[in-house]
């Protein structure tokens, strides 16, 4: 998603630098190139099926966070609040307006061309409808919506795969012709769909290389790294792939040689605390963030926010024998768009296959999907799993809301507490 801020650079992160910068250049060129333009969001993106009519993807969410670690949102957000945008509306959409009005400049400092299509999948998460209404007006380009039905009852029932599937093939296939000029293909639908399917096996024994003492990765800071590529353009490219192979293969050495996950701060040698979060890092103040942890020889050995575009490790793969099924089923499976006791259930799932020590949420003050709830998650995580929970209040992007020796005091008396209990166990 970014660039590390690390010394110490693996291969799989040089990858991951050049896949971004190659991408954000053929953005930049898309007029020389003829290739249009979808924006859509992370969670239930159909990144298959947008490559299969050979246009390029934008994801405004992640143009918002690379801004946060960039130290540009605050400015962004201010500028979408002189507006008349509210303190309470998303951080991410206040970014994303005021980065637009500022000339809408990329990461890599290319513009961003405007979408041709805004694909819209609603995975559990109302403003993102209110996101795109803005943008059309904006643009003035067409937008496509693809209503996924919420998971309320913890299953995903045939006729809401059907339901999917139908909107598939008779709205959002035929806006993406029209809107490309090439009609649909499905033998090329199911090349991408075989190669993610390769990549998303590696990535589930990268997540699940966290079960080793030591964890050989962080599975929070490290693993919003981790996710980069397949989250957004490039699952289905046989460079993502190639990436995910690599982080593989780097991560098993690390297992052989029994290191620590790799930090900005250098390799975490000693781990003392295995911990499982819950909720969407702090982007302006992500290096800060993680160091409280490094400080403290702690390991995010799982989180929730990793999996909000595909909760992989749960079985589900991207599936070239039913194309659009399997796709409609990637989007309802994603994090968000999960009931409350689903959410409870992975996370005490986690917080006992990874051993984890307790648990901490981040509370963001932008996000609904996330933060509803939370509360009632401690509370029953902690009644079921007998192991402390910390819970800590930030944002994503805006850093009015980033308080680092609030947040470093409520943890250190977390360590505290968890260093007394093992004490008199
Ligand atoms: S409310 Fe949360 S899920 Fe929705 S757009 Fe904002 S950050 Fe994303």
């Amino acid at each position: 998603m970014s660039e590390i801020p690390s010394v110490q650079k693996d291969e799989s992160m040089v990858l991951q630098k050049k896949m971004i910068s190659e991408h954000f250049d053929r953005l930049g060129r898309v007029e020389e190139l003829g290739k249009k333009v979808v924006y859509t969001f992370v969670p239930g993106n159909l990144n298959e099926l947008i490559l299969s009519f050979d246009m390029l993807p934008v994801h405004p969410e992640v143009n918002a966070l690379q801004s946060g670690m960039r130290k540009l949102s605050g400015e962004y957000v201010q500028e979408a609040e002189k507006d008349g945008y509210s303190e309470d509306v998303c951080g991410y959409v206040k970014c994303d307006l005021g980065m637009m009005k500022k000339g809408n400049i990329g990461p890599t400092g290319q513009k961003l061309p405007a979408p041709d299509l805004l694909l819209l999948c609603y995975t559990g998460c109302f403003t993102f409808m209110k996101w795109f209404e803005l943008l059309k007006q904006e643009y003035k380009c067409p937008v496509v919506m693809l209503h996924i039905p919420y998971q309320g009852d913890g299953v995903i029932a045939e006729s809401m795969t059907r339901y999917v599937v139908k909107q598939l093939r008779e709205t959002v296939i035929p806006a993406m012709e029209q809107v490309s000029g090439n009609r649909f293909n499905e033998d090329k639908l199911k090349m991408h769909l075989t190669s993610s399917a390769r990549a998303e096996d590696d990535l589930v024994s990268v997540w699940e290389s966290a079960k080793h003492r030591p964890s050989p990765i962080d599975g929070y800071f490290g693993g919003v790294f981790y996710i980069g590529p397949i989250f957004t353009a490039f699952r289905g490219l046989p460079e993502c792939e190639a990436y995910y192979r690599v982080l593989r293969k780097e991560v098993e050495y690390r297992i052989e040689h029994g290191m620590g996950p790799i930090t900005p701060e250098g390799e975490l040698r000693d781990e003392k605390y295995r911990l499982v979060v819950e909720g969407p890092p702090s982007w302006t103040n992500f290096r800060e963030f993680w160091k409280i942890f490094y400080d403290e020889s702690a390991v995010m050995v799982a989180s929730t926010y990793a999996k909000v575009g595909g909760l992989y490790e749960c079985g589900f793969r991207h599936d070239a024998g039913r194309p659009l099924a399997s796709l409609a089923e990637y989007c309802m499976g994603c994090y968000t768009n999960r009931n409350m006791a689903g959410r409870i259930d992975l996370l005490e799932s986690y917080i006992n296959e990874y051993q984890a020590d307790g648990f901490i949420i981040n509370s963001v003050k932008s996000c609904n999907s996330f933060s509803v709830g939370q509360l009632l998650i401690l509370r029953e995580l902690e009644k079921r799993t007998q192991r402390p929970g910390a819970f800590i209040e930030s944002d994503l992007v805006d850093p009015r809301y980033f308080n680092a020796a609030n947040i470093k005091n409520r943890l250190e008396s977390y360590f505290q507490m968890i260093a007394a209990k093992r004490a008199a166990a």
